[in-house]
């Protein structure tokens, strides 16, 4: 993703964050209609990009497009809804990240996105890219 023009300081501060993650993880920033965030694996600890796309709501079975698709989205197996979905995976341990820690848990980098994303125009693209980059800064901590 370039720099908009019109970038809030929260989004450029994040974009600099992802970049650099980008480089330590060996994984790409996407071009649109892919969003990111950043979060740490349950696993192993690294942190890494995970992304949103539209069209996918957590636990989607709808395949995300494939051009420009981060090799980290992967189709998996869930045990708990019992079916396969895609899911984004850490690109250090292949371990997959819950889609209810990614959307539903105050501290998921796509809790703030949660409903809106499935839009995709410019505008809710770089909506989406400003919310998840001042959830980045200041995530909220609001109990219940
Ligand atoms: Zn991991």
């Amino acid at each position: 993703m370039k720099t908009p023009e019109n970038a809030s300081t929260e989004l450029k501060t994040f974009l600099e964050d992802a970049r650099r993650v980008a480089n330590e993880s060996g994984v790409l920033l996407p071009e649109p209609p892919y969003r990111f965030g950043l979060d740490h694996c349950w696993s192993c600890h690294r942190e890494f990009l995970v992304f949103a796309w539209p069209s996918n709501g957590p636990w989607s079975t709808a395949e995300p497009p494939a051009e420009g698709r981060p090799a980290t989205i992967a189709e998996v197996f869930g045990e708990t809804v019992g079916y396969s979905y895609w899911s984004n995976t850490c690109p250090f341990c292949g371990e997959r990240t819950g889609d209810y820690f990614l959307y539903f848990k105050p501290t998921g980098p796509f809790f703030s996105i949660e409903g809106d994303f499935r839009e995709d125009t410019e505008e809710s693209y770089t909506a989406d890219m400003e919310a998840i980059a001042a959830w980045h800064r200041n995530p909220s901590r609001a109990e219940g």
